[in-house]
């Protein structure tokens, strides 16, 4: 059978993976297998600050245990940095992005003197304090050394769009419509690259789904909220809008989320255990391989 369907799975390798990922991994496999289409796995290893390359062997091997079968080779981020300094180079071109000096210490700071604290989808969003420096201070805080971090000026971003809303289509929430200020309240000013990596996983994540054609991106709905703003880069940059299927996450007893940081059980020790891979999978509730036909 002939399909277009091109998934992926995008793991950082910030630690051992637990059964949450294999579900989320599954998902995106039997998706790609049962129509005939493509899955590949993309190593997001941009932040090299939490990324360990024993880690990202760890992901291989556990997923080779598991009879995932992927496409070689496998993209890892921190060879392409170039990539996404180009595209970085290219919205700063179009006079979107602009350096920001402040520390985590002074942004709390100033959201606590304006008396109030816009939340947004990934925390307290951005007051804007540097959007407002003058070029001339700019530069001199840069040739004096002082770290920064990239970020968008999302009133900006949007003035360059031409139609509104953007859409995108999760297959089980429907049509989802993004607006200026969905943007605006929601994100604000986004960091694009932090001062300590030279990228954020928003564009890198934006880029590489373009970049390597995924036609369906399946992911947890932690992530669903992300998806607007990944939507305006796919227009900034006129790359395609993938369909998206945001999945449920697996709870533990308590009802909390699988996470590293509750002790979920890694993929290793299940395997150290004695746990086969077909029972891993009925713990997950998935079949990786259905419908493969070999
Ligand atoms: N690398 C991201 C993570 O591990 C997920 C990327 C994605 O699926 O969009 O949380």
């Amino acid at each position: 059978m002939q399909s277009d369907i091109v998934t992926r799975f995008a793991p950082s390798p910030t630690g051992y993976l637990h059964l949450g990922h294999a579900y989320s991994a599954g998902i995106a496999h039997a998706r790609a297998r049962e129509s005939g289409g493509r899955f590949l796995l993309r190593i997001e290893d941009i932040d090299v600050t939490r990324c360990r390359p024993e880690y990202t062997a760890a992901i291989l091997e556990d997923f080779a245990w598991l009879g995932l079968r992927w496409e070689e080779p496998v993209r890892i981020q921190s060879q392409h940095f170039s990539d996404y300094t180009a595209a970085l180079e290219t919205l700063k071109q179009r006079g979107l992005l602009y350096p920001c000096f402040c520390t985590r210490r002074q942004i709390q700071a100033e959201i606590a003197a304006a008396g109030h604290a816009p939340h947004g989808f990934e925390g307290q969003v951005y007051p804007g304090t540097c959007r407002s420096l003058s070029t001339t201070e700019r530069e001199a805080r840069i040739a004096a050394g002082e770290a920064y971090a990239l970020r968008l000026d999302i009133a900006a971003a949007c003035a360059q769009i031409g139609r509104w809303p953007l859409v995108w289509r999760d297959e089980s929430e429907g049509i989802q419509s993004v607006t200026p200020g969905l943007l605006r309240d929601g994100f604000g000013d986004v960091v694009l690259a932090r001062k300590e990596t030279p990228a954020s996983y928003h564009l890198c994540v934006t880029h590489d789904d373009a970049l390597q054609g995924i036609t369906l991106v399946t992911r947890g709905s932690d992530l669903f909220a992300a998806t607007h703003l990944h939507r305006l880069l796919q227009a900034l940059f006129d790359w395609p809008v993938p369909a998206y299927a945001h999945h449920r996450l697996l709870l533990d007893k308590s009802g909390e989320r699988l996470a590293k940081r509750r002790n979920a059980p890694r993929l290793r020790d299940l395997r150290a255990a004695g746990i086969t891979p077909a029972e891993v999978w009925r713990q997950a509730g998935i079949q990786p391989d259905r419908d493969a036909g070999g």
